[in-house]
């Protein structure tokens, strides 16, 4: 199956049923109206040349165009390319010339997101041409962008006016189209979130992100009744498969409270969409649980959802079932390059698991934690390096056979880079990423359990944990502290808090308050900058 094909079999089932609603551009739709819109634009591409196999990037806020352009690429089988939108110049042409994409679809101007007007000086030359006929001496392969939003800037070629082109292309030609690709062909190719240094951009198939979005949303039982709050971004995994994927396969709402996150956008679509789900990444939840007007929204009509992307710290997840009435959420782990999700809760297991594990593997995927140095399996129980193996992992890097074979062995298996455990009954615990373990005097040490431990502390509202360099212990342990609003505790009073209940250690050496971390654009915090900050700081 592919996804265009999975996308109209739900269109047959639930015709009438909402499909889309965008918050911000007060925009609900039926599956049947959301299907009017991805057959428009997906003649529109094809009248501009776009053959199956090229690449169509997306850089975009979540907006009501992105889920268009995602199921109208899908049909005609051109390459989605989702593009970072906290990308600015330098990076987006990188991307474009990476991916070579032919066309570009982006954003109209949003807050200090001119999208137009950074492409605009990237190419000149885009303002006069007609589509399909851009010749950018910097980006060759470019020859059309779109512009979404009805002030598309002046001459630029707009969204409607693409929908406009679809009468130059039949729907029996769509169709023609659509029944020559295969569930293996690449669909899209995603950048990781670059919280470890450059991002990857891994190229996934049909299968790959069809299959995936399907059994996420399985596994928490969703039908079509079901309507999800999607706050996170469309360009990551997170919003287009997770979300996006996961309601369509069920014929589920699809809900964007806000084009980029929005606290309080989210309490009030929850509040008045009635949502019975709600995905984010930890950083996410807290901001929300954190808001001054949380207790005046009502959301009773919560059920599920999933919270994940980075460590999810139990104290969360206790806050999200008890305060958001989230009694079935459960938590993802997974990865751009395995489509994503490998590991999730189950509704049935015990409270305790399903708040202080990852969960377990997924249907029709095989995992294994071996030793990274030796690949051999470890003892139940050991941390070592977890690797994935089925329909989910990546076709590859984009153009990048060395970083490919890196990650994928000859044996299939994805090798993630993160640290984890396995118990006797399959739970998985995420121990942390290689590349952030401490290893101080000789031992290693987990900044996850640190953490953990000092959210417990009643004034702190977020801390992360890094390891930086030190001349008598090769590392040390230094701790970035948010706080809660109205708190003062002192550097002091928080080792004080640590004396006795953790190994001495692990007591941080260098505590720093934050008001914030250095985060990509899908809310994770990214260490490597918070220790180049420290080393500098540190001198
Ligand atoms: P990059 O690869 O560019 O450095 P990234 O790894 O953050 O960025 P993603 O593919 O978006 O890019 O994220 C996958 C990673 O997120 C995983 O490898 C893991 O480290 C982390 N992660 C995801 N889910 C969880 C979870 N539930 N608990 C802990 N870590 C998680
Ligand atoms: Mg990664």
């Amino acid at each position: 199956l592919t996804i265009g094909d999975m996308f109209d079999q739900t269109v047959a089932s639930y015709p009438d049923h909402l499909a889309l609603i965008a918050h911000a551009q007060q925009i609900r739709w039926t599956y049947r109206e959301l299907h009017e819109q991805v057959e428009r634009c997906a003649r529109g591409l094809m009248s501009l040349g776009i053959e199956k196999g090229d690449r169509v990037g997306i850089w975009s806020l979540n907006r009501a165009e992105w889920c268009v352009t995602q199921f109208a690429t899908a049909k005609i089988g051109a390459i989605l390319v989702n593009i970072n939108p906290a990308y600015r110049l330098h990076e987006l042409e990188y991307a474009l010339k990476q991916s070579g994409c032919s066309a570009l679809v982006i954003s109209p101007a949003f807050k200090s997101s001119n999208y137009p007007e950074m492409v605009m000086a990237l190419t000149p030359e885009l303002v006069t041409c007609e589509p399909g006929a851009l010749q950018s001496a910097r980006l060759p392969a470019l020859h059309t962008v779109i512009c979404m939003g009805e002030d598309a800037t002046e001459g630029m070629f707009s969204w409607e006016a693409l929908l406009k082109r679809a009468e130059q292309v039949g729907i029996d030609q769509l169709y023609a189209r659509q029944r020559t690709l295969e569930f293996d062909d690449p669909i899209n190719v995603q950048y990781t979130s670059g919280t470890t240094g450059f991002p990857k951009g891994a190229t996934l198939s049909h299968h790959n992100i069809l299959n995936n979005g399907y059994f996420v949303a399985r596994l928490q039982n969703f039908t079509h009744e079901d309507k999800l709050c999607i706050p996170v971004p469309l360009y990551h995994c997170f919003g287009m498969v997770m979300g996006n994927l996961g309601c369509v396969t069920h014929g589920a709402t699809m809900v964007y409270p806000s084009e980029s996150f929005d606290p309080l956008a989210v309490l009030q679509a929850v509040q008045e969409e009635q949502c019975t789900a709600l995905y984010g990444v930890p950083t996410m939840f807290i901001a929300e649980l954190e808001h001054p007007d949380f207790h005046t929204f009502d959301l009773v009509s919560l059920r599920t959802g999933v919270m994940a992307g980075s460590p999810c710290p139990i104290e969360v997840m206790r806050n999200v079932i008890n305060r958001m009435h989230m009694s079935q959420v459960e938590i993802c782990y997974g990865m751009t390059e395995t489509a994503p999700v490998s590991v999730q809760s189950r509704l049935d297991s015990p409270f305790e698991k399903r708040v202080a594990t990852v969960g377990q593997i997924h249907p029709h995927l095989e995992i294994k934690i071996v030793n990274p140095e030796s690949g051999q399996i470890v003892p139940q129980g050991i941390p070592g390096e977890l690797c994935t193996r089925g329909y989910s992992v990546m076709l590859g890097y984009w153009d990048n056979p060395e970083a490919t074979q890196a990650a994928i062995d000859q044996a299939r298996w994805m090798h993630t880079g993160d640290l984890a455990t396995m118990d006797e009954e399959g739970y998985i615990n995420i121990v942390g990423r290689i590349k952030d373990m401490i290893i101080r005097g000789g031992e290693n040490i987990y900044p996850r359990e640190i953490e953990e431990f000092l959210y417990t502390h009643p004034q702190v509202s977020d801390v992360q944990v890094i390891g930086v360099p030190d001349e008598r212990y090769g590392e040390e342990i230094a701790a970035w502290i948010k706080l809660k609003p109205g708190a003062s505790v002192s550097q002091e009073d928080l080792r004080a808090f640590c004396l006795g209940k953790i190994a001495h250690y692990k007591i941080p050496r260098y505590i720093k308050f934050v008001d914030a971390y250095p985060m990509t654009i899908s809310g994770k915090i990214q260490k490597y900058l918070m220790r180049q900050q420290a080393i500098a700081e540190l001198g």
